[in-house]
């Protein structure tokens, strides 16, 4: 039965730089990334705005607010290293009601308690810098350090890199058995192997490869589906930023907003739709109905709760699943924008949020449980494109000192202790 020291389960950014940073970190042991699909970044990884978030958003002192924050320049400098196309266009908040002024406030000292760059602009620098967009309170605000990567170009790279470091990354490798006393796992197609100790980058599927593992019982994910439409050429909208709203502070969206590609093709959305299976992108793709009802169960709980303003995120983003109600978003942004300018768009992805079934709300961190022999990342949604190379280094340095230990050797004590959280 093959054997490795280290398995890591899904090849999307996070998988494949765990794999990285572990090769790096013991070059003497052997590292097996186990992939569902025929090639990386299928999933979030392959189908997200592939914006380089500055950091401005997350509490002050959470993984998120750190790792987004270095991940941002390391992120920039790989695309720069590896001549990929990168657009520094940086991005303006412009509120989109009177009530969001003191949000814009809070935003702006966020900034600078996480450490990024951020300027208030008044209405005439607005109108300067970007004639289409409007603010319903006259001010804005500019944050240069924000940009457009090219996440296709960033996962094949990455996948050359680790393959080339003598990691094998093996696709068509669904993992569908997990032995935890054993450290064996099975493939869907047969195949078992074991391993010394395994990190659980599954995506949306990864709180029940956690839950295999005995990990993490009180944690479930819900998708939510980001739409997005392109901005047609016939608008003559030149956007020389980024235009974002200003966020509800409660809700975990940042709202629908402008991505300019690397190509120019300008992107609106994405939305945050709820979706009823693990990859349930389009028609009833992927909904089974225990699951979908737990889903919606899990749903129907914030609503009542009305937990972190999810009643108003619910009716706000629901509607945006129709174009009407994603046009009154857009409009909202620029005024200039007609309903036929919106055109399709094939791009969607999935946002695997995490719920807490303890709280009944959505949590805002990133998430990693660990034991001796396995470690979990969790609600790894937006912005963990952004933060991908540190947030492998800290899962690293999370590991219970996995150097030490042999890992042909068998499991000394019961698998199930000493999980933890961070
Ligand atoms: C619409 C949208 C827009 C976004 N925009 C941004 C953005 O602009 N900036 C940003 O920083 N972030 C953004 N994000 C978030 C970002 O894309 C994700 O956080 C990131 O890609 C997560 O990477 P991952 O490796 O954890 O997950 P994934 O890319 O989903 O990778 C998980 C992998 O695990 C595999 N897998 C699952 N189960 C198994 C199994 N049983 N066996 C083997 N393999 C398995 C899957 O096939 C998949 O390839 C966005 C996300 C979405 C959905």
């Amino acid at each position: 039965m093959p054997s490795s020291d280290f398995i890591v389960i899904g090849a999307g950014v996070i998988g494949l730089a765990v794999a990285r940073e572990l090769k790096r970190q013991y070059a003497w042991a052997s590292v097996r990334v186990l992939e569902k699909e025929a090639e990386p970044g299928r999933h979030s990884s392959g189908r997200n705005s592939g914006v380089l978030h500055s950091g401005i958003y997350y509490a002050p002192g959470s993984l998120k607010a750190e790792l987004c924050r270095k991940g941002r320049a390391e992120m920039a400098a790989y695309h720069a290293a590896h001549h990929l196309p990168l657009n520094r266009c940086g991005k303006i908040l412009v509120p989109t009601s009177p009530k969001d002024a003191p949000q814009l406030e809070n935003l702006y000292r966020r900034a600078h308690e996480n450490g990024v760059r951020a300027e208030k602009l008044d209405e005439a620098t607005l109108r300067e810098l970007e004639p289409a967009a409007r603010s319903a309170t006259g001010e804005a605000l500019w944050v240069p350090d924000t940009a457009v990567g090219t996440p296709g170009e960033v996962l094949k790279t990455l996948t050359q890199e680790v393959r080339a470091l003598g990691v094998e990354v093996c696709c068509r490798a669904e993992v569908a058995k997990i032995d935890a006393a054993t450290r064996k796992i099975t493939l869907r197609h047969g195949e078992a192997l074991t391993f010394g100790y395994a990190v659980n980058a599954a995506g949306l599927h990864s709180d029940r490869i956690a839950h295999e593992f005995g990990m993490g019982q009180d944690y479930a994910l819900l998708p939510f589906k980001g739409l997005y439409w392109k901005l047609s050429e016939e608008a003559g909208i030149r956007l020389n930023h980024l235009i974002y709203p200003v966020p509800d502070a409660r809700t975990l969206t940042l709202g629908v907003h402008t991505t300019t590609a690397t190509d120019g093709t300008i992107y609106l959305g994405p939305t945050a739709v709820p979706a009823f299976g693990r990859e349930h992108y389009r028609g009833l793709e992927s909904v089974r109905l225990p699951e979908a009802a737990r889903m919606t169960r899990d749903l129907a709980r914030m609503f009542l709760h009305d937990r972190d303003g999810y009643r108003q995120q619910a009716w706000l983003e629901g509607r945006r699943y129709f174009r009407r109600w994603f046009f009154e978003a857009v409009r909202e942004l620029l005024p200039a924008v007609k309903p036929e300018h919106l055109l399709p768009a094939a791009k969607v992805g999935l946002h695997p949020r995490l719920f807490d079934r303890k709280s009944g709300a959505l949590l805002k961190d990133f998430i990693i449980l660990k034991n001796s022999h396995s470690l979990h990342i969790l609600g790894a949604t937006s912005p963990a494109w952004t933060s991908a190379f540190p947030f492998a280094r800290h899962v690293c340095e999370k590991m219970d000192s996995p150097v030490t230990r042999r890992f042909s050797d068998p499991p000394s004590h019961d698998p199930n202790q000493g999980a933890s959280s961070s």
